[in-house]
């Protein structure tokens, strides 16, 4: 299937690794030019240079940004209109998830939350939107989780956040139809730095990486018996971000390898 991006540019945030940087290897691979954000500058000039010498530096522009900052996110969109005149498609995917109960989040932690997932949508939107609308063939995909429609007490504030953005997409699916699709994945268990992170920290740290994988599998009863990969998930962001998803909108694809309860 030809996903129609030869040459067209999209935009990945939080593509200095996990999802977002399997997301912008696949772009390129489908011939794409790709602009990327992530606020690390070291982590993501590594990225952008390993992308370059297999993909072609001149179809990649990166750029430090943090989503958050209003000024930053502009600055991008004006850096990729000076560099490639504008852009079909935004893969909204930085972020991360927070870790806590009702009982062990306080106010500020509240906040700092809805923020992040909030306005690392909205941000990019504001500024991209003009962009997509003037393609002709604009689109809008969002990472977000199975949390949305699935809460985990654990992560009570991801969950209701994530709830509450998915709401927002769905809304933007219609007001800015039909210039611009609006899409989302919904994320069970991908392995990812954020998991990573959560291997190193984890109680019993005589526990191989493997053994720690297999056993989060088991008791999250993940029917597919293991986490997704990033290029898993990537797969369905650059689908729906492509001209070949045009008659789509407003729809989420969840990856969860099963483990939604829902019908
Ligand atoms: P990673 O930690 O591997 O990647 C996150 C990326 O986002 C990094 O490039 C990071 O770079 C960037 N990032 C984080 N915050 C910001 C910010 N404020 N502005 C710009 N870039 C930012 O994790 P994943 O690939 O797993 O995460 C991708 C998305 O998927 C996230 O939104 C996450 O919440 C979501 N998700 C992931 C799940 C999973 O199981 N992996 C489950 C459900 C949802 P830097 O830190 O340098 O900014």
């Amino acid at each position: 299937m030809d996903l129609g991006l030869t040459d067209k540019t999209v935009i990945v945030t939080g593509a200095s690794s996990g999802i977002g940087l399997a997301a912008a290897r696949q772009l390129l691979g489908e011939g794409a030019k790709v602009a990327l954000c992530a606020r690390g500058a070291e982590r993501l000039a590594a990225v952008a240079e390993d992308l370059g010498a297999e993909f072609g530096a001149g179809r990649i522009l990166a750029q430090p940004v943090d989503v958050l900052n209003e000024a930053a996110v502009n600055g991008f969109a004006e850096a990729v209109a000076a560099r490639f005149g504008g852009a079909v498609a935004l893969i909204n995917n930085a972020g991360q998830g927070r870790v806590s109960t009702f009982a062990d989040t306080d106010d500020q932690a509240w906040r700092d939350e809805l923020e992040l997932k909030y306005f690392s949508q909205i941000r990019p939107i504001r500024a991209f939107q003009a962009m997509l609308a003037a393609s002709g063939q604009g689109a809008i995909a969002a990472t977000n989780s199975l949390l949305a429609y699935q809460p985990e007490p654990h992560m009570v504030c991801t969950s209701s956040a994530r709830a509450g953005v998915q709401s927002l997409l769905k809304s933007l699916s219609v007001e800015l139809a039909p210039k611009i699709r609006v899409n989302s994945i919904l994320v069970g268990l991908v392995d990812s730095n954020q998991w990573q992170r959560r291997f190193e920290a984890r109680d019993d740290q005589s526990q191989s990486c493997d053994d720690w994988y297999a056993a989060l599998a088991a008791k999250k009863k993940i029917p597919l018996g293991r986490l997704g990969k990033p290029e898993e998930a990537a797969r369905a962001l650059v689908f729906l971000a492509s001209p070949a998803a045009s008659y789509i909108t407003g729809a989420q694809i969840e990856i969860s390898g099963g483990v939604s309860r829902y019908i």
